[in-house]
């Protein structure tokens, strides 16, 4: 498939950016970045607006029970399973312009490109504005696709509050949602994601696309070690039960451990904390947190298990009481093959530089391939940077990222 053969379509890379900037004027922050956390009046301008140019291009609009919203372009055969596509609307209140909103227009644009054409297409195409993905303001990420996808109770998504004690429920009430109606998940034939980087690996190896694979393993931990207080003056060294020697035994092993296990090891040691926190005290306690993260299931274990096993034996060296323990884990995701493969054929399809590349952050996508076929596109970003006001693409890698995600729709659309 070629730009001349059979016509095939492509996406308007100048209407792409204009919405993206006409979107980015709500909320928009002093240094050019956008603040519309979830179920503020911002983000209900943002969806509105959305709304109106998808009913502008033809669409049915549904809205469920915890507001994500979907948006249907119907195919010959409306009993069929939808390929969809979707991301979010909501930003941090210090996030970009292209974080989520790029992936919403960019579905917008396969709906518009295909009116345009007057292609059809055996399945329907849907796009889907998840609710609350960031989790900055009710802290659940990826709140809207994880309830539909079955992971979190709907329940569960209401009652959650923000700051104000209001709650998801209220805020869904408040913006018109009818959080009554029954949860029920559409057929979805498969799904998939256009979205930044968010990281610099793309830019870096001057590649415009990033055939996503999966999303790596990750876990945090928190390390608790006890010592004793003492005067940092009058108290012998070995006299001293000091919890920060652990952390000095196993802070350089620990680099050590994370080198061994490759290039995609990640190791962050992100918060390191004394009590009292005197300059002339011998702490009484030591917590530091650890951030694993590796793309194989097998090497993420033993990465972590080494790790652990580190911790423990520096304890027992040290003479020190304390412990290590896992404050979050979430599992890795394989992507579909079949999406995978979609993605890959139309990025070589198109011409596009490409290369096969692992998440490393979470996206409404890793709740979506827990009950759908799914699989991610990604475009690089300035920098890397995002979830920051500065965060910049280049339209041309942006309108390139939409074809390709337009022609792996339609590649399973038909
Ligand atoms: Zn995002």
């Amino acid at each position: 498939m070629n730009a001349d053969n059979h016509g095939a379509p492509r996406i308007s890379g100048t209407r792409l950016w204009s919405r993206l900037m006409e979107m980015a004027e709500i909320g928009a922050t002093a240094h050019g970045g956008c603040n519309r956390q979830a179920l503020t009046d911002g983000d209900h301008q943002g969806r509105r607006l959305f709304g109106r140019w998808a009913a502008a291009a033809g669409c049915a609009l549904r809205v469920d029970a915890i507001g994500n919203l979907f948006v249907r372009r119907p195919g010959r055969d409306p009993a069929l399973p939808v390929v969809m596509t979707g991301s979010h609307l909501d930003t941090q209140p210090t996030g970009g312009k292209f974080d989520g909103i790029y992936g919403v227009l960019a579905g917008l644009e396969v709906i518009e490109s295909l009116n345009e054409r007057s292609i059809e297409t055996t399945h329907p195409i849907e796009v889907a504005v998840w609710c609350n993905e960031e989790g900055c303001r009710f802290p659940a990420a990826m709140m809207g696709s994880a309830v539909w996808s079955n992971r979190m109770a709907l329940a569960s998504a209401h009652a959650l509050t923000d700051r104000a004690g209001r709650s998801v429920r209220q805020e869904l009430e408040r913006l018109g949602v009818d959080v009554a109606s029954p949860m029920s998940r559409q057929a979805v034939k498969a799904a998939f994601e256009v979205h930044i980087e968010q990281g610099p690996v793309l830019e870096q190896r001057a590649k415009t696309i990033g055939v996503v694979t999966g999303v790596q393993h990750m876990s945090r931990h928190e390390v608790i070690v006890l010592g004793q207080e003492a005067h940092a003056g009058p108290t012998p060294m070995d006299m001293r039960k000091d919890p920060v020697r652990v952390l000095a035994e196993v802070l350089p092993a620990m680099y050590a451990i994370a080198a061994r296990h490759g290039r995609d090891a990640r190791f962050t040691v992100g918060i390191i904390e004394t009590e009292p926190g005197s300059p002339n005290t011998v702490p009484g306690r030591l917590r530091f947190t650890v951030d694993l993260r590796h793309p194989d299931g097998a090497q993420y274990r033993s990465l972590r298990g080494e790790i652990d096993g580190l911790v423990r034996a520096a304890l027992e060296r040290q003479a020190l009481e304390g412990s290590m323990r896992c404050v979050w884990e979430a599992p890795g995701v394989v992507f579909a093959p079949a999406c995978v493969a979609a993605v890959r054929n139309a990025a070589a399809a198109l011409g596009g530089e490409a290369r096969d590349i692992v998440s490393g952050a979470g996206h409404d996508s890793c709740n979506t391939a827990a009950v759908v076929p799914t699989s991610m596109i990604f475009v690089p970003c300035a920098g890397g940077l995002s979830h920051n006001e500065a965060e910049s693409a280049a339209p041309a890698d942006l309108e390139t990222g939409a074809n390709v995600l337009m022609h792996a729709m339609l590649s399973l659309a038909n």
